[in-house]
């Protein structure tokens, strides 16, 4: 199913208007033109925190308000960024019945602030805190100022809905993603190259299942020229907008100008 020849961006949304039954796996790299630096990267936050030392379960049990350091300082990046033409994009084309599901590792929260209803959270949320005592989970704004370390009604310190090292991915959201995978008709890989268990087996088992694979990644990755029918380069925002563009292109009386993105 190479695009050979013609223009691949053309290809991959002739697929999934064909199809319309898209379903997308994001990571670090659909949030860094909103201000968020991957974790790994030079200017991420594993650079500043040593993650064994600050973003394990085990350190948090440790010393919790040592962790609050770090996790300060990633609420408030998270909570200072808007989403960007990327998470629009989606929402866009969820809100058209083009792409039914966003599975993402990220835990910024900015697939909802864009609009996207069916949001499948590998690795949880900062927007919410969770006791690790008795499992209250409480909304972060509310809950949560900056500098302080939150404490549940029970008096036990407030972790963030997050899945640190060590902890296991939420099952329902590992079983629903999978479920995800098996059944849709494209599966488009965004800003990630899937590498982490157990998100690496999210391309593959879309692929075994008949889906075609798009991976919008400005670099190669392990998938591309292995799972990736059609690779698209180029940042995420970048590449979403031109296939939106191909949709307007398209549709002769466009039903909902709402749906084109700033
Ligand atoms: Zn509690």
């Amino acid at each position: 199913m190479r695009a050979s020849g013609s223009d691949p961006i053309r290809e991959a949304a002739r697929l999934l208007a064909e199809r319309r039954n898209a379903v997308a796996l994001t990571g670090a790299g659909i949030s860094v033109e909103s201000g968020i630096p991957s974790f790994r990267g030079a200017q991420g936050m594993w650079a500043k925190y040593d993650p064994m030392e600050y973003a394990t379960l085990h350190a948090f049990m440790q010393s919790p308000r040592k962790v609050w350091e770090m996790l300060t300082e990633m609420v408030s990046v998270c909570g200072f960024a808007s989403p960007n033409a990327a998470h629009k994009g989606l929402a866009a084309l969820e809100g058209m019945g083009v792409v039914r599901a966003v599975i993402t590792q990220n835990v910024d929260g900015l697939h909802q602030a864009a609009g996207s209803r069916r949001v499948i959270e590998y690795h949880g949320s900062m927007e919410e805190l969770i006791c690790v005592h008795c499992w209250k989970r409480y909304l972060t704004r509310e809950r949560w100022t900056p500098g302080a370390v939150p404490l549940c009604d029970c008096d036990e310190i407030l972790k963030p809905n997050v899945v640190l090292f060590g902890e296991p991915i939420p099952w329902l959201a590992q079983e629903v993603a999978e479920e995800e995978a098996r059944t849709c008709g494209v599966l488009m890989v965004i800003g990630t190259s899937a590498q982490v268990s157990p998100a690496c087996d999210i391309p593959r088992i879309a692929k075994e299942s008949g889906a075609a694979v798009v991976e919008i990644n400005p670099e190669e990755t392990s998938l591309s020229g292995n799972v990736t029918d059609i690779h698209l380069r180029g940042s995420a925002s970048e590449v979403l907008r031109r296939i939106l563009e191909e949709f307007s292109a398209d549709e002769e009386t466009p039903s909902s100008p709402s749906h084109k993105i700033k």
